[in-house]
């Protein structure tokens, strides 16, 4: 159901405060349709938190002196995916700060590594802004999907969210460009950031519809304390609940995680999500020893748990809404 600004803007205004089980059910109702119970698996790899970049919002920004930087070797990745594979895991997601230190070369190695040792699984890549060209490098190599929040899409709130070397221009000019290539892509944002208004939650809405992305990231924004943001509440449940509604509304065959960082501002976050119609879970498969460092915001959950009680924990928790895990790569029905 495609929605004019003003129609998402009113549905945003009325459920502000408390999500109505009315949008909540049409939500999860367009999901069933077309995904049954399906809550797909991902497995995430932070594989490096240092980051050229000084996104306001984030606490691996490359100002930030309190980091303790790490990044894992080839070896070390692969054996996040064996993990995973034994696991049954057939998606792997390689998330880093744009690292100068893995070159474009190294990166697709390791992208062709990771599918020659696993032919059946999916390698998602979410490494930041890039040329065209080495998108198509990616691409060849055998990525097969690529994750870039547009993090919002009016101009002047991304200039307050970004150093002035960042611009929206060039987010959207990275998402068209890879969903012309051939990547399965995801945008997304973040609620509840500071200086978001209403109006802007329905401008991301407009730009979904129009960029028709397979995958959308949504999750609260929550303050990290090396951050100039570190004095700014955090996103709420019940608005992140809301944008996960109305996007799967819009976007009924997107796919739609719930996220950890749902998860770390309420204890039953993911399970919220999933009974709003989000559909994708992305357990940590970094080893134990990084994950505190991989700290985009504060409080991140799951932070000493071996990948097998992860898997063990979030299956019990998709069934309490209903729902169950499901392994296969779970692509896009859109491709
Ligand atoms: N460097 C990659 C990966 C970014 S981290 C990239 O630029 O795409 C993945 C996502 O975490 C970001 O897109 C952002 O939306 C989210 N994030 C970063 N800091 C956050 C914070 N303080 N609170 C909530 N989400 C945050």
């Amino acid at each position: 159901m495609k929605f004019t600004k003003s129609e998402a803007l009113e549905i945003i205004k009325q459920n502000k405060e408390v999500l109505s089980e009315e949008l909540r059910e049409k939500s999860l109702a367009v999901c069933r349709e077309n995904f049954g119970n399906s809550v797909y698996v991902r497995g995430l790899i932070e594989f490096t938190n240092y980051c050229r970049n000084n996104c306001k919002y984030c606490g691996i920004r490359a100002g930030n002196r309190n980091v303790h930087r790490y990044r894992l070797t080839r070896e070390e990745i692969l054996d996040c995916c064996r993990v995973g594979a034994g696991l049954g895991f057939k998606t792997y997601v390689l998330q880093g700060g744009e690292d100068p230190g893995f070159s474009d070369n190294e990166l697709c190695s390791i992208v062709s590594e990771i599918k020659t040792e696993f032919p059946e699984s999916a390698v998602t890549l979410s490494v930041g802004e890039r040329s065209k060209d080495v998108y198509r490098e990616f691409f060849k190599a055998g990525a097969d999907r690529f994750l870039l929040r547009h993090e919002t899409s009016v101009e002047e709130h991304y200039s307050l969210l970004h150093p002035s070397d960042l611009s929206l221009k060039n987010r959207k000019r990275c998402l068209y460009d890879l969903k012309d290539i051939g990547f399965q892509v995801g945008a997304g944002f973040m609620v509840g950031s500071p200086f978001q208004k209403d109006e802007y939650l329905a401008e991301d809405i407009m730009f979904l519809q129009e960029l028709e992305p397979h995958m959308v990231g949504i999750g609260p924004f929550i303050p990290h304390k090396d951050t100039e943001f570190k004095d700014f509440p955090q996103g709420t449940l019940n608005m992140t609940l809301v944008m996960l509604c109305i996007t799967r509304l819009a976007l009924p065959k997107v796919l739609l995680p719930s996220t950890t960082a749902l998860g770390t501002i309420s204890p039953t976050g993911r399970e919220d999500g999933l009974r709003c119609g989000a559909n994708v879970v992305m357990p940590n498969l970094s080893p134990i020893g990084v994950r505190r460092d991989y700290s985009l915001y504060d409080g991140k959950i799951c932070m000493g748990d071996e990948a097998a009680e992860c898997i063990k924990c979030l299956g019990a928790r998709v069934e309490t809404v209903g729902c169950r895990l499901d392994f296969s790569r779970g692509d896009s029905p859109l491709i």
